[in-house]
């Protein structure tokens, strides 16, 4: 079958497309055969060598497909059904050997593309809203990067628990995504000063909530936006890590809350992840929640799609077809 296999760290261009053999499904795990990839930004992580892994691997922590044999033990999926799974190293392939009970049930109306390009990243946006920090209706949320894959259904989330939400995007073209998924306002922080707009829309008061996934260059200005005892829900680093920083610093700017949440602790286990990931598919079956798929590249083009979305020239979710 072929694959994407990366043997160093790098750019795109160390992104290998090849033949490789198909796996074989050991105890409990389920070879699922691949229609759809979903491209996230920790792929590029991983591309770049930022996690700690063992190359050369194959890259893809989402996809959608079907069930073409199980291995001893295997009870959660049978042959033959439409799956999707998130946070299963391999998915840039025609076919991954999965841990079963990681494999969720397609409901009838969903097709493995619209799967793929919700999965991940709608139990991401779940978990912030709904545990990581649990908003509440009448509250203001301050989401950055809103028209992205996470951020356009972060920005639904929120509406959805009644918050007002304030996003911020790098462009108008962006910014007219983000307030036809339903953000009340939307600030291009390219072009403006986002502590002090945000200070302007809330008459000073501040939001309860920051979601911030770009790390480096909104971090410290994030803090100032919130009120006295808010919640930085620091979630990703898309320009780059946040630098160390002293405890001391959440007591001068208003007794804050900091975490840094990961998905892998809010799904792990079967339970709370069809709970999750159930929600979502569901949300997504009866029309509640829309997502964008912008853009779809070949497997054999998966270089041209990380490009892609590190200039930051995407919207929404980017798939990838084997
Ligand atoms: P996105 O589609 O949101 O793409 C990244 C976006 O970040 C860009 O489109 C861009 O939006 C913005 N951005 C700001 N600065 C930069 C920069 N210097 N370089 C590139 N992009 C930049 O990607 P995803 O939806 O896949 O992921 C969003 C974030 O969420 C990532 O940081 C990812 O790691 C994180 N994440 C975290 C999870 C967790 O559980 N902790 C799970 C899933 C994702 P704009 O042009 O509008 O600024």
């Amino acid at each position: 079958m072929k694959a994407i296999r990366v043997y160093e760290p790098g750019g795109p261009e160390v992104l290998c497309y090849e033949d490789v053999s198909v796996p074989e499904p050991g105890p409990a795990e389920a070879l699922v055969e691949i229609e759809a990839i979903g491209l996230n930004f920790i792929d590029i992580y991983y591309r770049k060598g930022l996690y700690e892994g063992a190359f050369p691997f194959i890259p893809g922590f989402e996809a959608a497909g079907t069930v073409k044999a199980v291995g001893p033990g295997v009870r959660e999926v049978e042959v033959g059904d439409r799956v999707a799974y998130a946070l299963a190293i391999g998915a840039y392939a025609e076919q991954a050997s999965v841990p079963a009970w990681k494999l969720v049930k397609l409901p009838s109306g969903v097709d493995p593309q619209q799967a793929a390009a919700i999965f991940l990243q709608g139990m991401t946006a779940h978990y912030l809203t709904h545990s990581a920090y649990r908003l509440a209706s009448g509250e203001t949320a301050l989401v950055h990067a809103a028209a992205g894959g996470v951020g356009q259904l972060l920005v639904q989330m929120a509406k959805m628990r009644g918050a007002r939400v304030i996003g911020t995007v790098s462009s108008e073209e962006k910014a007219e995504l983000v307030r036809q998924v339903g953000a009340d306002e939307v600030i291009l922080y390219t072009e403006k000063d986002f502590e002090s707009e945000v200070h302007r829309l809330t008459q000073t008061a501040g939001v309860e909530v920051v979601y911030d996934s770009v790390g480096k260059t909104t971090f410290e200005k994030s803090l100032n936006c919130l009120k006295p005892c808010g919640y930085m829900v620091l979630f990703g680093q898309s320009s780059g890590s946040v630098p160390p920083l002293d405890p001391q610093v959440l007591n001068s700017k208003g007794s804050l809350f900091l975490t840094r949440p990961s998905l892998f602790h809010y799904v792990s286990s079967r339970e709370p992840l069809l709970r999750r990931a159930e929600e979502v598919l569901n949300w997504l079956s009866n029309g509640d929640l829309k997502v964008q798929i912008s853009e779809k590249f070949p497997l054999s083009e998966a270089a041209r799609a990380h490009t892609a979305i590190e200039e930051r020239k995407t919207t929404g979710k980017v798939l990838l077809l084997p």
